[in-house]
């Protein structure tokens, strides 16, 4: 069997088209620009290119981006006065506090802080709460949202399915398995998460219609460890050494996927998979919360 292929970069470009449609509509009929304030403390250069990133999306869809950048020394009270300000101003609809933080800041304090009405990257605990007692008011964390648009987007609707999530992290695989669970459209699935402590993966793995793999372990998923006809949704995104390449490494999932394709009906590949879709999920809260403060 070769697997289809799950295209996030296509699905992300198919959102984007939409949202910058909306965006326009905001504009014209409710003279609301979306505003996305992104905050990075310190000068982490992988957090400087995923925050540059999200700026550059955002800017090419008519989505006003402010970015605050703080030195990597600035006290956890100044940070949240930044905050705070950023709460009050209505010109802005979505904030991300760029993780992660300098030691010396409690990240939860942080994300605490953050106006849940705001909270574009979905982390705030009423948010996190939200989803998991199956209110509709939330926004939902970007990477898991992204996983479930791949699927239902490509007719892989996971209502009545066996769910197999790999994972149970804050940021992505227990997030999702909660929007899995939950009584809505793209939920409604039957979901088993594993972690490092589960005795035998392969054996988990193996019962699923559906397998989300979000471990950070370079291709650790291999074909004998996926039933055949599976659709397999790979998250990890790992750099691993290959003097071949010219930068000397090269860009990898947690799936070994030329083998696992060859089991999988469907398969989304890394790069070009759930990578591109993250930053698009950011940018649709965006448009959502202005899209609620236009009423
Ligand atoms: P994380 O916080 O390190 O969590 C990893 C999870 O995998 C943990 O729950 C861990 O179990 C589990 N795990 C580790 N080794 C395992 C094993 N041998 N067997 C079973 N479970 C195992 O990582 P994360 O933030 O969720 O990210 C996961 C991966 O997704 C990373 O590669 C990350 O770079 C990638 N990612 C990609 C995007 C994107 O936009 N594409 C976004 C976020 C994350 P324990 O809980 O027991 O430790």
């Amino acid at each position: 069997m070769s697997a289809q292929i799950i295209s996030g970069k296509d699905i992300a470009n198919e959102i984007r088209a939409e949202l910058t449609t909306e965006v326009a509509r905001l504009k014209d009929e409710a003279g609301v620009t979306p505003g996305l304030a992104t905050v990075l403390v310190g000068d982490d250069p992988a957090s400087q290119m995923y925050v540059g990133m999200k700026n550059k999306a955002a800017a090419a869809m008519g989505i006003h981006s402010r970015q605050i950048t703080l030195p990597a020394d600035t006290p956890e009270d100044e940070l949240l006065g930044v905050v705070a300000g950023l709460n009050a101003d209505a010109d802005i609809h979505g904030i991300l506090v760029q993780s992660p933080l300098p030691d010396h800041i409690n990240e939860g304090r942080i994300v605490e802080a953050i106006d849940p009405s705001k909270d574009v990257d979905g982390l705030h605990p009423l948010n996190v709460g939200r989803i998991a007692t199956d209110s509709d008011d939330f926004f939902a964390p970007c990477t898991p949202a992204g996983v479930i648009e791949m699927l239902t987007r490509n007719g892989h609707d996971p209502a009545g399915k066996h769910v197999v999530v790999v994972g149970r992290s804050n940021l992505v695989g227990r997030p999702l398995s909660s929007l899995l669970m939950r009584k809505a459209p793209g939920g409604n699935a039957t979901v088993t998460v594993c972690h490092s402590r589960t005795p035998d993966l392969g054996a988990m793995t193996r019962t699923a219609d559906i397998l989300v793999v979000a471990m950070g372990r370079p291709e650790t998923i291999t074909a004998d460890m996926v039933a055949s006809g599976a659709v397999v949704i790979d998250v990890g995104t790992n750099r691993v050494d290959d003097e071949t390449r010219e930068k000397g490494y090269r860009v990898c999932g947690d799936v070994l996927f030329d083998e696992v394709s060859e089991v999988a009906a469907a398969i989304s590949p890394v790069p070009g998979g759930v990578g591109p879709m993250t930053i698009t999920m950011l940018l649709s809260n965006t448009v959502k919360s202005a899209r609620l403060a236009a009423g």
